[in-house]
């Protein structure tokens, strides 16, 4: 078993990537990825410990992405070379983050809620975003749930939502790629998007570059994973899978099992290698095996 989606402190998750991944080693996973929210911050770290702990531990990164005029987030799997241009790009993104939660922040007090910047900041020293809010509304006592304050506040469209001004996702395959990563649409049928136009971004990102969807994750049903696994063999897409975990913030998810069935089978790991490869040679990065 294994599991190729989890936060940490460094973005929205509760527990510190070295906990998250003693974690994974206790359960005995095959291999794990730390996926934090566009940065990049631990992948020094994650290889030193995978390397000390003779563990599979694949740094990774989940990039937020515009496509269709919504958030597709965008999983990178294997920053462990050369960046190419990703520092760089990270750091406009997390500008336009701060710029997004000022806003946010501002409507919330306009609201009357007592929420500062300085409550959002306390959390984590990395990627800050809607779920530091939610959790700070939470914590203050506005809501009764991180849901609820997503529900009533925070969701796409709800009363204090601003978009975040990210890059198309046409561009951050390219970004990923030149820095030697895997790329892999994170939990697609979250889009809310039907069976038809599901289908045709699929078209469009694998026309772009696209080398996986994740097709395993806690919140699908049998019938989605079908669908998705039809779509990779399909449009020759590979599959991954993960829990998604981010701590307390999503207490119900457990590390390798999700809400209890999940099971992300090792058969996964030889496709994303041999991408990995395939785009190491592509960009001319070589001793990749
Ligand atoms: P941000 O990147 O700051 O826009 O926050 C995105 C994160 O917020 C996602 O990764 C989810 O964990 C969480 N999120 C977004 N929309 C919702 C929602 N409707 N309900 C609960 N959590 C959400
Ligand atoms: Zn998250
Ligand atoms: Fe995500």
């Amino acid at each position: 078993m294994i599991d190729l989606q989890l936060h940490t402190t460094d973005s929205d998750g509760t527990w510190p990537w070295n906990r998250v991944l003693e974690e994974c080693k206790a359960l005995r996973l095959s291999a794990c990825a730390i996926t934090d929210h566009d940065t990049i911050v631990r992948r020094g770290e994650v290889l030193a410990w995978a390397k000390k702990n003779q563990f599979m531990a694949i740094p990774g990164i989940e990039l937020s992405t515009r496509d269709r005029n919504r958030t597709v987030h965008l999983l990178g799997y294997f920053v462990d070379g050369p960046l190419g241009t990703l520092q760089e790009r990270l750091n406009s993104l997390r500008a336009a983050r701060l710029e997004r939660n000022r806003k946010i922040i501002k409507k919330l007090q306009g609201f009357g809620f007592s929420v500062t910047e300085e409550d959002i900041k306390r959390q984590s020293g990395g990627t800050l975003g809607r779920p530091h809010i939610a959790r700070t509304l939470f914590e203050k006592g506005y809501v009764k749930s991180i849901q609820e304050a997503f529900d009533r506040f925070l969701a796409h469209n709800a009363a204090a939502y601003f978009p975040l001004e990210e890059m198309s996702l046409n561009d951050g395959i390219a970004l990923l790629h030149d820095a030697g990563c895997v790329t892999v649409v994170a939990h697609p049928m979250l889009l809310e998007r039907s069976g038809q136009e599901l289908e045709d971004s699929i078209r469009d990102w694998k026309s772009w570059g696209l080398d996986g969807v994740e097709g395993i994750y806690p919140s699908y049903t049998q019938e989605q994973t079908v669908f998705l696994n039809r779509m990779a063999t399909k449009h020759n897409l590979i599959i991954t899978g993960g829990s998604d975990f981010h701590g307390e913030n999503k207490p119900h998810i457990k590390i390798g099992v999700g809400t209890g069935q999940l099971n992300v089978p090792d058969e996964l790991l030889d496709p994303l290698f041999k991408r990995r490869r395939e785009i190491a040679r592509a960009i001319g990065v070589s001793g990749v095996n």
